[in-house]
C-alpha cells in the first residue's frame, strides 16, 4: 500500500488540500475551496474542511497522516506556526499553526508557500537530486524558496528567502519610490510582481503615457496585465520596451545576486509573470548573465518549474 502524506497550499483566495503518494509524488486526491472571509478562525475552518474532503476522497481519515504540512503565502515564523505577515490574507502575527492543530487534533507543520514549492520541486520536480537550489517565483508576488546542503533553508526564525522584499530602489527625500504590500518602500516586488506591474501601467496610461498597451486592452485599463505588456513589447512598443528593460534589470540583477551569494547548482524559475511573458523572461535571463559573478555561474543550470501549482501542496505534504 502506498505511503501517504497530506499537504495544504493556502493562498489569499483558496485553500487546496491534497493526498500525496510519498514514493511517487503523485496527487491521489485533492480538494480546493475558496476562502469565504480571511478572518483566521474562518480560514482554519475552511482549511480543515478541505483536508477532510481530500482525506474522504482517498477513503482515509485525516488523523491517519500523523502530521500535516501547510504552505502559506506569507512570512512564517518557522515551525512555530505563527504567520507574521501575509498581505494577501491581511494577517499580522496570526497563530495559525496552533489554531489548526486545535481544530484537527493533529500536529501541523507550517512553512512559507515558496519554501514548500522548492521542497516539492526537489522531491519530484526540477530540482530532483540537487542539494543547492534557489526557486525564484515571479507571479502576483515575488519570492524564493531555498534549499542549501540538501535541507530547506528557512533561516534562524523562518523568514529567509524573502527575495521580493530586498530593496532595489533607495528611498531618498525627493525621489519617488514605489510602496510595497509589505508596508516598506523600494522592494523588488513593488517593481516586478504582476500586480504591481499592472498597477503601474494603469497609473502611467492614466497619466498620459502613449503605448500599444492601451489599444491591446481596448481602452479598458482594468484589463492590463504583464502579459499584455509583453505582447506590446513584441509588437515594438517603446513604452513596453523601456518598462521591460527596467523590470528585467531589477529582476535579473536580484537573481544574479542570489546566485553570487549562495552558489546554488540550480535556479528554478516559476510564476505567471516569468512563465507567461516570454519577452520579459528572455530579457531577465540576459540581465542575469550580465550581472552574475562568473565564478558562481560555473556549473549552474537554470530551469523552469516542472510541477506548476502542484509544487506547493506536494512539498507541504513532504515537509520535515
Ligand atoms: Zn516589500
Amino acid at each position: 500500500m502506498a505511503s501517504l502524506a497530506l499537504g495544504v497550499d493556502l493562498g489569499g483566495t483558496n485553500a487546496r488540500a491534497a493526498v500525496v503518494d510519498r514514493d511517487s509524488g503523485e496527487i491521489l486526491a485533492a480538494h480546493k475551496e475558496p476562502l469565504r472571509t480571511r478572518e483566521p478562525e474562518a480560514v482554519v475552518d475552511t482549511v480543515a474542511h478541505a483536508i477532510q474532503e481530500a482525506a474522504d476522497a482517498q477513503g482515509v481519515s485525516a488523523a491517519s497522516f500523523g502530521r500535516l504540512g501547510v504552505g502559506v503565502a506569507g512570512q512564517c515564523l518557522g515551525s512555530s506556526g505563527v504567520v507574521l505577515n501575509a498581505p494577501n490574507l491581511g494577517w499580522r502575527d496570526v497563530r495559525f499553526g496552533e489554531l489548526l492543530e486545535r481544530k484537527l487534533g493533529t500536529p501541523v507543520r507550517v512553512a512559507n508557500d515558496l519554501s514548500a514549492a522548492a521542497w516539492g520541486e526537489k522531491a519530484f520536480g526540477a530540482a530532483r537530486g540537487i542539494s543547492d537550489v534557489a526557486l525564484v517565483f515571479v507571479g502576483s508576488g515575488v519570492g524564493s524558496g531555498l534549499i542549501l546542503g540538501g535541507k530547506l533553508h528557512e533561516g534562524a526564525y523562518g523568514v529567509a528567502g524573502e527575495l521580493g522584499h530586498m530593496k532595489v530602489r533607495p528611498s531618498r527625500p525627493g525621489t519617488a519610490v514605489r510602496r510595497c504590500g509589505c508596508g516598506m518602500e523600494g522592494c523588488l516586488e513593488a517593481y516586478t510582481s504582476g500586480m504591481n506591474i499592472s498597477a503601474r501601467v494603469r497609473e502611467e496610461l492614466a497619466g498620459g503615457a502613449a503605448s500599444r498597451v492601451g489599444a491591446l486592452v481596448g481602452g479598458d485599463v482594468g484589463r492590463v496585465t504583464a502579459s499584455v505588456v509583453d505582447q506590446a513589447f513584441a509588437e515594438g512598443d517603446d513604452y513596453a520596451r523601456a518598462l521591460w528593460e527596467e523590470v528585467a534589470e531589477l529582476l535579473g540583477g536580484a537573481i544574479a545576486n542570489v546566485v553570487t551569494l549562495l552558489n546554488p547548482a540550480r535556479v528554478i524559475l516559476g510564476g505567471g509573470v516569468v512563465l507567461g511573458c516570454p519577452q520579459l523572461a528572455a530579457l531577465t535571463l540576459a540581465q542575469f548573465e550580465r550581472q552574475v559573478s562568473a565564478s558562481a555561474r560555473r556549473g549552474l543550470s537554470v530551469e523552469r518549474a516542472f510541477l506548476g501549482d502542484d509544487a506547493g501542496v506536494i512539498g507541504a505534504a513532504l515537509l520535515e
